[in-house]
């Protein structure tokens, strides 16, 4: 990012901001970043943001660091490091903090924004990555580019920039001199556009030295170039000379070459010169494998989260990305290490029903368990379901439609007002008195909790 200074800095971190307040709920945004409105430094394209205080900025760091990063990475070609404002006091007096980002880039072999931690070993794989993942290792250690360009295809959050981030850190790993120059697209055509409204002479070349020069060119969500027909263009030259002279390359898009809308078709035809590959949503087994997998970097001590609670927002999170579900893993943490509440399966949905709901979607999970525990109960005790939702009193409604209540509120916990508007808008005080006789009748009569114990199996069977 080579016109990175810290006014544009402030801006960027104020629309991250503005993004972060959609994302997580008021109380923790007004906690934690409502007062971070000063930028201490920047370098490369590090960013570097002052909190208040030592806890503000752990809390920032294990939380909500990496998705503010996603984000910063994803839409600026930047990311974010927190500083508490004592430290950087300390710092500002003994160094004198001159913005050397132009001098730095030029001088330094380093790549912009790859970041260490995406690697492949911290890469979980399952059946909709394992190609695209098997194609990224090859690239990294093919001596010389079999597969030129690697175009990893995809929707959003599935791990593409990841792969991409992990073939440039395997080369640095195994050949620290070679030239990996990262960019997204967006990035590049802002370069571009830089280097040819600038009054300095020298800027095109040095535009040209920076891109040519790589040894490794990675170029994220090329899909930006869209209707960027000078971009294009220029893009063409830089891929045909670095093609030439057997450079690897990896581009990323948010869809196969053939589909990019105004796209050149020399450019699109050149992206399919090597091998695409595909991302897909991953399934169940692949969610919980990277749940497991995240755990460590969010608590000290993993193994005080059951499997169960794992398991339970692996499935919540059917259908998800895997950015939102690192985000509902830290949501749950956080939650429970805040508030005190041990790491159970039960306290799965109540901490992450905002997300669940707010993502909107029809048939949001909650809707749906509660559609299947209906059908089932009212199979079971011979009923319909529009009874269950029903005002009728008779014995035989009013009991099932109790069991119904006790089922959900037990097994998904959700609150006793929403499990009211799922039949027939009930209060609460009604809801609980149908919990509060489910369980009495259950201690006085062996086949009612026979009942319980059967519909429980079946509703977690069929999960
Ligand atoms: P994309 O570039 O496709 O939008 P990213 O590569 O930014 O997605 O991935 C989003 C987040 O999900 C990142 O934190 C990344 O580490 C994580 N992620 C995605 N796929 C995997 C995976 N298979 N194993 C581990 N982490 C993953
Ligand atoms: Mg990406």
């Amino acid at each position: 990012m080579s016109n990175l200074d810290m006014e544009n800095a402030l801006n960027i971190w104020q629309k991250t901001l503005e993004h972060l307040k959609t994302e997580i709920d008021d109380i923790s945004y007004n906690d934690l970043f409502s007062k971070t409105k000063e930028v201490f430094k920047v370098k490369d394209s590090t960013i570097w943001i002052i909190v208040d205080s030592t806890l503000t900025k752990f809390r920032i760091d294990k939380f909500y660091k990496n998705s503010i990063n996603d984000f910063a990475l994803n839409n600026f070609g930047c990311h974010f490091t927190f500083i508490e404002c004592k430290e950087a006091e300390e710092q500002k007096s003994k160094v004198d903090l001159v913005n050397t980002t132009q001098t730095d880039i030029e001088n330094s072999k380093k790549p912009r924004s790859l970041l260490p931690e995406y690697s492949f070993d911290n890469f979980v794989i399952g059946e909709s990555n394992r190609f695209a993942f098997l194609a990224a290792t090859k690239v990294a250690n093919d001596p010389v580019p079999v597969l030129n360009p690697l175009y990893i295809f995809g929707g959003v959050g599935l791990g593409k920039t990841h792969l991409m981030f992990a073939v440039g850190n395997e080369i640095l790993q195994f050949k620290p001199e070679t030239n990996v120059v990262y960019t997204t697209a967006q990035q590049y055509a802002q370069d571009y556009f830089t280097a040819s409204s600038s009054k300095d002479p020298k800027a095109f070349q040095k535009f040209y030295d920076y891109y040519q020069s790589a040894d490794v060119l990675l170029v994220d969500d090329i899909q930006f170039l869209e209707q960027k027909t000078k971009t294009q263009e220029e893009f063409f030259k830089l891929f045909e000379l670095l093609y030439t002279e057997k450079k690897k390359m990896v581009v990323t898009s948010d869809r196969p070459a053939n589909q990019l809308q105004n796209f050149m078709d020399r450019l699109k035809s050149r992206l399919s010169y090597g091998l695409a590959v595909d991302i897909k949503k991953p399934d169940k087994n692949l969610r919980l494998g990277i749940l497991q997998k995240k755990l460590p970097t969010h608590i000290p001590n993993p193994e005080d989260v059951p499997i169960e609670a794992l398991e339970l927002i692996a499935e919540i999170y059917e259908d998800r990305n895997v950015r939102e579900l690192e985000g509902a893993l830290s949501r749950y943490i956080w939650y429970c290490v805040s508030a005190n509440l041990p790491f159970t399966k039960e306290n799965v949905y109540p901490i992450l029903e905002p997300l669940v709901k707010g993502m909107g979607k029809e048939g949001a999970p909650a809707d749906v368990k509660v559609r299947d525990i209906k059908e089932l109960v009212a199979s079971y005790y011979q009923v319909s379901v529009s009874e269950l939702e029903s005002e009728s009193r008779k014995a035989k409604i009013v009991f099932a439609r109790q069991m119904a209540i006790y089922l959900i509120r037990t097994l998904y916990d959700l609150p006793l007002k929403q499990i009211g508007s799922y039949f027939g808008n009930r209060d609460h005080a009604t809801v609980s008195y149908s919990i509060d006789k489910i369980e009495k009748d259950m201690k006085q009569n062996k086949g009612i909790k026979q009942d319980i114990i059967y519909l429980t199996h079946k509703i977690q069977g069929e999960k």
